[in-house]
C-alpha cells in the first residue's frame, strides 16, 4: 500500500504515531518521519493512524495498480 503525508499541512501533534509506530515515528520534536510504502498488514493501524488526524494530513492510498482490485 502507499500512504502520503502532506508535511506542509501536519503540525507534528503526533497522535497518529502510537498507532502505527512502524509506520509514522517523530524525528526531534515534531517532524514526522514515515514509510511511504508500508506492508499491507499495517493497513488497519494506518487507517486508524490517518482517521486519527485532526488535520488530514495522512492520504492513504485505496490500492495500488499491483494490487487487485477489490471486490464489488
Ligand atoms: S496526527 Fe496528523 S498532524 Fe499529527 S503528527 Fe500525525 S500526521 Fe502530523
Amino acid at each position: 500500500m502507499r500512504i502520503v503525508v502532506d508535511l506542509n499541512r501536519c503540525q507534528g501533534y503526533a497522535q497518529c504515531v502510537p498507532l502505527a509506530p512502524q509506520v509514522l515515528r517523530l524525528l526531534g520534536e515534531e517532524a514526522l518521519a514515515y514509510d511511504p510504502n508500508p506492508d499491507d498488514v499495517h493497513r488497519r493501524r494506518i487507517l486508524r493512524a490517518a482517521a486519527s488526524c485532526p488535520v488530514q494530513a495522512i492520504l492513504v492510498e485505496a490500492h495500488t495498480p499491483d494490487e487487485p482490485e477489490p471486490a464489488p
